[in-house]
């Protein structure tokens, strides 16, 4: 077997990973590099790989730097199955309509402000309706069912990652070059225990080799009970001064979370009697899915279903597709909760309610995921005091909170913990870092050095191949 890194190395987004076996060819993710506009469309438009020859590909979950590149993949020639689980299958669907329409509006953007300069029109990366065609290549299967991929000559299990609905780590069995029986794991993204929805990451089995995420590599999350106090005296304050509060967040996952947060302390008569906004259809329909599937849901939410039966919604909550009422929310002049995306406050309608409210100091902004480099939910954690938005530039005088905690994203230490079960049985001899920007990918591979010192820790750069 032989693995090459073609995304998501020494950074987190891209997610893309190139498998050989017997000249068979399959891919772990096929994801989009996000952050620098001019920058990540060269990344996403050029594959080094020839897509035709890819026989198919083993996507772990439905996040956009994950799966988000499926459509130019399927565009360039690919024809194969695209395996994840069935939840994830659900995730994708609206997750690349959304991002179809994305790529139109920037190349529709991007054309205008070329022929302005005398320069030719821009294409889009992919449009919808290379969407529809790579839809139907997605095939569900359960989380533990085996498949057999690369001409048969592997097999390829899923197993619960906790990182968002459906998201899956990869088991991968194979026979090596002198008829030994080896096994590769995948990571994805790998979420945390006693997630407010999810069902924990399972335990992963031994391995020869494991390719690790590393996002918060180099940190340790506080406890989730630090965490809601801190969310809900957030709120308080904010809203007990007469501010909005508006919280850029992903459609998928971290929506659903705060919703569900929202839904207790609304159950327990800690919220203030304000109105709440889910302000994206994109979440609306996540949302869907999410009760579509509630089974995969944890044991807190089947208690909490038996009393309350819908988790994600309550008196005060309004989901909003249309854009007449996202609109209506922006005349609002009372204290208000605004959840909208997109998560890094790179694009979507949050991008109206910041333009909107961040200059007046009363209202509140919560950061409550990951923000990548360069991008405006970046900008806002790294507190700098102006920032464009939409075209123009904006002091930035509201109050700017962030909840890195509330991460879906296992820490270092659920990190170490992941490597140290792999390396269980003694075979384990090499970890891939991948999925993190580069202090976090080398302050994680100096413990694991220490942690597993039989094991070689590698943190391999773009394009670099190895025979495994
Ligand atoms: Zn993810
Ligand atoms: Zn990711």
């Amino acid at each position: 077997m032989k693995a090459t890194f073609w995304g998501a190395a020494r950074t987190v987004t891209g997610s893309s990973h190139l498998l050989e076996l017997n000249g068979h060819k399959a891919l772990l993710d096929c994801g989009l590099f996000q952050g620098r506009r001019q920058q990540t469309r060269e990344l996403n438009l050029h594959f080094v790989l020839n897509p035709a020859e890819i026989e198919e590909v083993i996507l772990s979950h439905a996040h956009i730097d994950h799966s988000g590149n499926l459509p130019a993949l399927s565009r360039y020639g690919f024809s194969g199955n695209i395996y994840c689980t069935n939840a994830t299958r659900d995730l994708v669907e609206i997750l690349l309509r959304d991002s179809g329409h994305i790529q139109e509006k920037d190349a529709e953007f991007m054309t205008r402000r070329n022929l302005r300069k005398g320069e030719p029109p821009v294409e889009p990366l992919y449009t919808t309706n290379d969407v529809e065609q790579v839809l139907p290549q997605l095939k569900g299967i359960d989380f533990g069912q085996s498949r057999s991929v690369m001409g048969g000559a592997a097999q390829t299990k899923f197993h619960i990652a906790g990182h968002i609905l459906g998201a899956a780590f990869v088991e991968i069995s194979y026979k090596a070059e002198n008829g030994a029986d080896r096994t590769l794991v995948f990571s994805g993204d790998l979420g945390r225990r006693e997630m407010p929805l999810l069902r924990d990451p399972a335990s992963p089995p031994a391995g020869d080799t494991l390719i690790l995420e590393s996002t918060y590599g180099n940190r340790l999350h506080p406890t989730r009970e630090d965490l809601l106090h801190e969310f809900s005296d957030n709120l308080n304050r904010v809203l007990g001064r007469g501010g909005k509060v508006i919280i850029p967040a992903f459609s998928v996952g971290r929506t659903q979370e705060i919703v569900y947060a929202l839904n207790n302390l609304w159950n327990e008569g800690k919220l203030p009697k304000v109105p709440v906004f889910v302000d994206s259809p994109l979440s609306t329909n996540a949302t869907q899915i999410f009760r579509r599937h509630l089974p995969l849901l944890n044991d807190n939410i089947q208690e909490v279903l038996k009393t309350d039966s819908d988790p994600f919604g309550f008196d005060s909550l309004t989901y909003v597709r249309d854009v007449q009422t996202s609109k209506m929310i922006n005349t609002i002049k009372t204290p208000v909760i605004i959840i909208s995306a997109s998560g890094m406050a790179e694009a979507g309608r949050v991008l109206h309610h910041l333009s909107n409210n961040i200059e007046d100091p009363r209202n509140g902004v919560m950061i409550v995921g990951f923000q990548a480099e360069h991008t405006l939910g970046r900008k806002l954690v790294e507190k700098l005091p102006e920032v464009r938005i939409l075209g123009e530039m904006h002091q930035v005088r509201a109050e700017i909170m962030t909840a890195n905690g509330m991460s879906a994203h296992g820490d270092q230490a659920d990190l170490r913990r992941f490597a140290a079960d792999v390396a269980k049985g003694g075979k384990l001899k090499r970890v891939f870092l991948v999925h993190g920007e580069e202090t976090a990918m080398q302050t994680l591979a100096s413990v694991l050095r220490e942690d597993i010192p039989n094991v070689e820790i590698i943190v391999p750069e773009r394009g670099q191949s190895f025979d495994l």
